[in-house]
């Protein structure tokens, strides 16, 4: 790890022996939860599940997030590289698809440390980074050849919201070259005879209340960059929390009809390789219980 930490754009230039940065991340690989998760996209879940492993802490931390415990409150375990690669193998023994890797930006060399060891030890499905998208572009490169299939969000065409809501005044730009150096290494989707994917790019979005425009904006500008050589996702299981008065429209739920609006336009635009959600999907249920003592 860099002695002075500029792994994503906050770039903090703390050497988190000793200070914490913006995401608060220690020197070392922390994680909340490893366990099989069976509610990502049908071709990565499939039946067994991901092997998810959610890393505590995070660069962006969104005033909406789901995962706060983990993200800004900090439960987790530090590990050690070896402990993470034993883990790894241990998904992949009780039967998961993939290895997916939840918010590691803040551990990215020493997870590239552990995939080679954990590799090293017989480790062979594939490797999922489940990312923000506000990525330094120097980081995403050193994962070349290391990750199989990048789940990366895409989450505000406007930077005010990304201001509003993550602190993340060049959101936009960030996420556009990150996932440009993602879709250069891994390519087109490609899938298993069983529809498991082994390679390739989801860019999820989750639309906001109320940022219905910002949505399209962008599904627009991944169609028009991308086609269909990537797949879409578009989720409405935005689940509204904690009651912040300072932002009272993510109190609200994504009403059905804003939704179908935003699937309709992707469809009149062509789009034919994007997950949509059922209804349903906006519950607290589906928000993992982050309990470490497993770990
Ligand atoms: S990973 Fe954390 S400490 Fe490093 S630059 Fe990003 S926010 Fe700062």
């Amino acid at each position: 790890m860099n002695i002075l930490c500029n792994l994503c754009p906050r770039n903090c230039l703390v050497n988190r022996n000793k200070k914490l940065g913006y995401c608060n991340a220690p020197n070392k690989i922390k994680i909340s939860l490893a366990s099989l998760h069976h509610w990502e996209e049908p071709c990565i879940s499939m039946n067994n599940g991901s092997g998810t492993i959610f890393f505590t802490h995070c660069n962006l931390k969104c005033v909406y997030c789901q995962n706060s415990k983990i993200s800004t409150d900090g439960v987790g375990k530090e590990i050690s590289i070896s402990k993470f690669a034993d883990i790894c193998l241990s998904l992949q023994a009780k039967g998961a698809h993939n290895i997916n890797l939840v918010t590691p930006t803040m551990y990215a060399p020493l997870i590239i440390k552990g995939i080679k060891l954990a590799k090293s030890k017989g480790l062979i499905i594939p490797i999922i980074y489940n990312t923000s998208s506000y990525e330094n572009i120097d980081t995403i490169k050193k994962l070349k050849g290391i990750i199989d299939i990048y789940l990366a969000d895409f989450k505000y065409f406007d930077n005010d919201y990304a201001v509003k809501y993550s602190a993340a005044p060049n959101y936009k730009e960030v996420t556009k070259l990150a996932i440009d150096e993602m879709y250069k290494q891994v390519g087109k989707n490609v899938f298993d005879e069983e529809g498991l994917m082994i390679r390739g790019i989801i860019v999820r979005h989750l639309i906001l209340p109320d940022l219905y425009d910002d949505a399209k904006k962008i599904i627009e500008y991944l169609y028009e960059t991308y086609n269909d050589n990537i797949y879409l996702s578009i989720m409405n299981q935005y689940t509204p929390i904690n009651y912040n008065p300072k932002f009272p429209s993510l109190n609200n739920k994504i009403p059905e009809q804003e939704y179908n609006n935003i699937i309709n336009f992707a469809c009149d635009l062509g789009i034919k390789k994007a997950f949509i959600q059922e209804k349903g999907t906006c519950s607290l249920s589906f928000i993992p219980d982050f309990n470490t003592d497993n770990i």
